[in-house]
């Protein structure tokens, strides 16, 4: 079994400013915080200055540090998966024009070859770099890395349930829209038992919240005979996935443990509810048996939360 610390942890900003082909301009660049902007003594472009390069290691190495931290938060569960890179993009000019923090790239990583990729977006990047350079004296709370950790083990699952979500028919979509609660409910298991999400506290309430979102979905889905990128990026957005999702996932690790003495999910929930600290053993047997749950026997339960 890998250890830890033989894990290989790269993260890079993206494309890199000293690569001969980034073509990078110095406004894509020049609004982190720390950056110092004209020509070098040398007449060399800006952002291959000393001072500016070194800024660049300091981003990739808070970067680096971080993400570890959480990865060895998450070791009792990832250790049983093989590693050969973890690589974290850093996208400083928003090339990927995305409105989240930071992600898992599906699509160019290869469990197989023990191989991951993952993403800063620049929202995130700003909150580093701003925290790096002491413009501020907090990063966001949430367990970032844990939940984009949580979708790399749960890799094919999410590759499966991706031809749902491209799909232009709206029975597909309206599948994946389910789905969704199982994937960011897993993503954020952790962030529920930690006391990390507001909004909803029972699963009761996830409930009621899940049927009334399915059946509203569901309604203007079947108007449609055909669905585009615009419409289903307006389904899938929204923040009731991540806050309803983990209840959903809590209530059907109950399933598993209603059979057994050994875990109380309603003592979980109660302490969750009053602010209470779960064991972080528990806390992983949690997640553990969540992912029991892959994609289809999710999908297989969908009568037990909503009018299908
Ligand atoms: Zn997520």
């Amino acid at each position: 079994m890998q250890k830890l610390e033989e894990v290989k942890i790269n993260a890079y900003l993206s494309p890199h400013p000293l690569d001969d082909d980034s073509f990078l301009e110095e406004e894509w660049i020049s609004w982190l915080p720390g950056y110092i902007k004209g020509e070098t003594e040398d007449g060399l472009p800006s952002y291959l200055s000393d001072s500016n390069i070194a800024l660049y290691v300091r981003i990739e190495n808070f970067t680096v540090d971080l993400f570890k931290s959480a990865l060895s938060r998450m070791w009792p569960l990832l250790k049983e998966y093989h590693y050969k890179s973890l690589n974290i993009s850093i996208d400083y000019s928003n090339y990927k024009m995305s409105s989240s923090l930071a992600g898992y790239q599906y699509k160019y990583s290869n469990p197989g070859k023990g191989i991951y990729f993952f993403s800063v977006d620049q929202k995130l990047l700003s909150y580093y770099s701003a925290f790096i350079d002491k413009k501020v004296s907090s990063l966001p709370e949430m367990n970032l890395w844990e939940h984009e950790l949580m979708h790399a083990i749960d890799h094919w699952n999410i590759l499966k349930a991706s031809s749902l979500a491209h799909s232009n028919i709206p029975l597909n979509n309206l599948q994946y829209y389910f789905i969704k609660y199982r994937e960011e409910g897993i993503a954020n298991l952790l962030d529920l038992m930690d006391g990390k999400i507001n909004g909803i506290n029972s699963r009761t309430k996830a409930k009621e919240v899940l049927a009334n979102n399915y059946a509203k979905i569901k309604m203007e889905l079947s108007t449609l005979e055909k669905t585009d990128d615009k419409i289903r990026s307006e389904i899938y957005s929204g923040y009731d996935f991540y806050e309803v999702g983990p209840w959903i996932m809590l209530d059907l690790v109950n399933e598993i443990f209603s059979l057994t003495d050994d875990v109380s999910i309603m003592e979980v929930e109660r302490k969750i509810a009053n602010g209470e600290e779960n064991s972080e053993e528990l806390k992983f047997e949690i997640i553990r048996h969540a992912f029991l749950f892959d994609t289809d026997m999710f999908l297989s339960r969908l009568d037990n939360y909503c009018e299908a």
